[in-house]
């Protein structure tokens, strides 16, 4: 059976474990380096805060064997924070897991539009709410990197092989949409 991993040191993971059990699909917490010693199909990435996550996969020792797992074929999403952390490159911040060929700017709607909620499309999957929370957006993406949504002109959903992301949180919307996506295209 699927099993995901949701990385559980910061931010909204609750939340991301529900919208995987409501799939019918099983779901741990990963606290420490030992977790990764059970096998799993794919790992969630949350939001929260991504400088907080950063520090704390430094200080727990788990940077590393996060990066080594995703590159050699980990199924990977990562939302908002996460976003953050998978990317090459980040505008405002530290580049942490470094793994997906993305530009990411930081608080990229500034204090005004600093939350939002809004319904648009998303490629194969149709129209879903999406919720942002001082979210970030991708400003580049490299060759490999399929565009998967935009909205209001920025790049907010993409996939890079084993590597899906998005700006928003679909986790705090009563769609399952995206993590089937995740789940489905990614894990299976
Ligand atoms: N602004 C946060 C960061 O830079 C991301 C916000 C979120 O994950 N909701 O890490």
């Amino acid at each position: 059976s699927i099993k995901i991993g949701v990385l559980a040191v910061q931010g909204a993971f609750i939340e991301h474990i529900r919208k995987v059990q409501e799939l019918g699909v099983e779901a741990f917490e990963i606290r420490q380096k030992k977790d990764f010693n059970q096998s799993m199909n794919g790992l969630i990435i949350p939001g929260g805060e991504s400088t907080a996550i950063g520090k704390l996969l430094r200080d727990l020792n788990m940077l590393d064997k996060i990066r080594n797992e995703i590159q050699e074929g980990l199924p990977v999403f990562g939302t908002c924070a996460g976003l953050i952390l998978l990317a090459k490159k980040v505008e405002e911040g530290m580049v942490h897991l470094g793994v997906m060929d993305i530009t990411a700017k930081r608080n990229a709607y500034g204090r005004q539009l600093g939350s939002f909620y809004i319904e648009e499309n998303f490629e194969g999957v149709g129209i879903i709410p999406m919720t942002f929370i001082r979210a970030p957006y991708i400003t580049q993406v490299g060759d490999k990197v399929k565009i998967l949504s935009v909205v209001n002109g920025h790049i907010v959903a993409a996939q890079e092989k084993n590597r899906l992301v998005t700006s928003f949180h679909p986790e705090l919307t009563e769609s399952t949409k995206v993590h089937q996506y995740f789940i489905e295209k990614l894990c299976i």
